[in-house]
């Protein structure tokens, strides 16, 4: 038996369980206290790469994009000093096509919700009364009261103030489904309120976009990197079958190797169902944990195109086919293959309507819906193409999931729950993620154990 028994153990090294461990190390507790363990050979968890072996590019499981208003993700990567990998557009600009028409969703510097004011009134896909009650209906986002709004349905709140359903189609599902990860109709207006609040009613900065300019997997790897330099200890490929509880407190985790490490005090940043499966038996059923089996999965489609010839000049754009998809200038955001506007990745959130489609369909979808908006795409030749599926992307934020999400603390001594399902008040994200992390790792110092530093 492995004794670290005065160890901090964090299940996981995904975005949760590294913002967990930096937040432990900068309150002042000892590195060598820290310990990760992650059961696959690499961290990031859920956003991760992989080199595609036809082309040799390192590729992400899927188009991750930051807002302004990710704060926490922005400040860890800058203390833990890993080397640029987004950058924010100066203002919030995306072009959006709909039935081979094209508009913006963009920012102005203006104040609160001002800052969208002249986008909205020049968005030609609603006609001018349906901008109108769009603007009047954005004003009901500025004072959300996300837990009393969280029974009912993000489409139906937004019909009760007036929008219509095109309004709903082409502005609030088209931006929501790429937030929360479901469509209007399926997700709660609780969650969806809050969210559209936090970054798109305070201003233009926090509504800036960030995207991406280094693999995923590689900002993970440097974050892990500069933790493990302060004396962090992380063990890959290593899989925690069970907690262990005795008299209502954390003892020690069992491994699947069949080893056992002592220790009381534990962070828990695994997903929902991971986490059913790792508790005891006799506490899966128990509050706070009897809800989370209700939680379920929604998936994220991701397909790279590859094409003989430039097709795209911008960064970024949206289109309302496929439910709504968005498709970012690969090429020119990663430089690494040197083909600016020729490497296109697209994302579709909320995908289920795609899961019986072969991937043949939905490549012959995306590359029929993208030449309707780049007309550059429609006598190119596409030299490459791969789809990737995430079926457990991210939670389904539904309609009464609020309450089902647990909070950092739980009955059992020494075990505190983060990861982007948690009760952050934020949706599945990099940003909900990083900080469930820091929420645990500060109630965790709080709780008394923790003073032996
Ligand atoms: C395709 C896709 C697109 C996305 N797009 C965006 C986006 O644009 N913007 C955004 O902000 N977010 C996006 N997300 C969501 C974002 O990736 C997640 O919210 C975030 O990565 C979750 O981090 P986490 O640390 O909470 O969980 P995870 O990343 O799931 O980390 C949990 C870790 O625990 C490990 N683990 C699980 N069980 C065990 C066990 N028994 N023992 C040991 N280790 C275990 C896992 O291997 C994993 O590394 C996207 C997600 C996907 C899949």
């Amino acid at each position: 038996m492995e004794r670290i028994s005065d160890s901090i153990v964090i299940i996981g090294a995904g975005w949760a369980g590294i913002a967990t461990a930096e937040a432990l190390l900068s309150k002042g507790i000892n590195p060598k206290r820290i310990v990760l363990l992650e059961r696959t050979p690499y961290p990031g968890g859920r956003a991760f790469s992989f080199v595609d072996r036809e082309t040799g590019l390192a590729l992400d499981n899927g188009q991750h994009v930051l807002l302004g208003c990710c704060d926490r993700f922005i400040a860890l990567l800058k203390r833990l000093d890993v080397r640029s990998g987004y950058r924010l557009q100066p203002l919030l600009d995306i072009p959006v096509y709909h039935d081979g028409q094209m508009s913006r969703i963009a920012s102005k510097r203006l104040v609160g919700p001002l800052h969208l004011l002249p986008a909205l009134l020049a968005y030609r896909h609603l006609s001018p009364s349906e901008r109108a009650s769009t603007l009047a209906g954005a004003l009901a986002f500025m004072r959300p009261r996300a837990e009393k709004l969280d029974a009912v349905s993000f489409a139906k709140w937004l019909q009760s103030t007036g929008q219509s359903d095109t309004a709903i189609r082409l502005v609030w599902d088209l931006v929501g489904t790429a937030i929360l990860n479901g469509h209007a109709g399926e997700i709660s207006a609780g969650l969806a309120a809050h969210s559209f609040h936090i970054g798109f009613m305070r201003g233009w900065q926090p509504a800036r976009l960030g995207l991406f300019t280094r693999p995923l997997g590689d900002l993970a790897r440097d974050a892990i990197d500069r933790l493990v330099a302060r004396g962090v200890t992380i063990r890959y490929s290593t899989y925690v079958e069970r907690v262990q509880v005795a008299k209502n407190k954390v003892c020690g985790l069992s491994l699947r190797d069949g080893s056992f490490v002592a220790t009381e005090q534990v962070v828990s940043t695994v997903p929902h169902d991971a986490l059913l499966r790792v508790l005891p038996d006799e506490w899966a059923g128990k509050e706070p944990f009897h809800g989370i089996a209700k939680l379920r999965w929604s998936p994220i489609l991701n397909v790279f195109l590859n094409y003989d010839r430039q097709v795209l000049a911008e960064d970024v754009f949206a289109a309302t086919d496929f439910d709504g998809m968005f498709v970012f200038n690969r090429g020119r955001l990663l430089p690494d293959s040197g083909q600016d506007g020729r490497w296109l990745s697209v994302s579709i959130s909320a995908a289920d309507r795609f899961r019986d489609w072969t991937h043949q369909e939905i490549i012959r979808g995306v590359q029929e819906a993208i030449g309707k908006a780049c007309k550059d795409a429609r006598d190119a030749k596409l030299l490459a193409a791969k789809v990737v599926w995430q079926p457990k992307a991210t939670f389904l934020a539904e309609p009464g999931t609020w309450h089902l999400r647990p909070q950092t603390v739980t009955p059992i001594t020494g075990l505190f729950l983060a990861g982007d399902w948690t009760r952050t008040d934020w949706p599945a994200c990099l940003e909900g993620a990083v900080r469930s992390g820091e929420t645990a790792a500060l109630a965790l110092l709080r709780s008394r154990q923790a003073f032996l530093v």
